[in-house]
């Protein structure tokens, strides 16, 4: 067993596709070949024009927090070992939006349109999640 209690992501193969490239340290998102729509998370169809005919693209892991919320108390039980953590809605360059955590840095700082970057937190053999912290450069 691996320790990790939380819930972790239903892996579809779909789903898997993404999560296994999340486990190489690559944040794939989708792009319609049709109509040029970007589309996140994973999807058979394309929302836009209903094509099929779906590409996967590398992102560069680099975004901005469009908003966020750090959680001090009242956690789901799962969680509540982890407070205070950020949850945020990240705008990547590419065009998409991701719910994620926001790690490696003082909740304190965070601001909407702060620029991030992608990291992966393997948390078992199988499940790498990306998560944001507040970009380098
Ligand atoms: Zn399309």
């Amino acid at each position: 067993m691996s320790g990790y209690n939380k819930p972790l992501p239903l892996i579809t193969p779909l789903s898997k596709v993404f999560y296994d490239a999340c486990r190489d340290k690559k944040l794939m998102y989708q792009q319609c070949n049709d109509c040029g729509e970007i589309i996140f998370f994973p999807k058979h169809l394309c929302p836009n024009c209903m094509s099929r005919n779906l590409g996967w693209k590398e992102s560069k892991g680099k975004g901005k927090i469009q908003t966020f919320t750090v959680t001090y108390e009242a956690a789901p039980p799962e969680f509540a070992a982890d407070q205070p953590y950020a949850l945020a809605i990240i705008r990547l360059d590419e065009g998409f939006r991701m719910m994620t955590n926001i790690v490696e840095c003082d909740f304190n700082t965070l601001s909407c349109e702060m620029p991030v970057e992608v990291v992966f937190d393997a948390v078992t053999p199988e499940i790498t999640l990306p998560k944001f912290r507040p970009a380098v450069k």
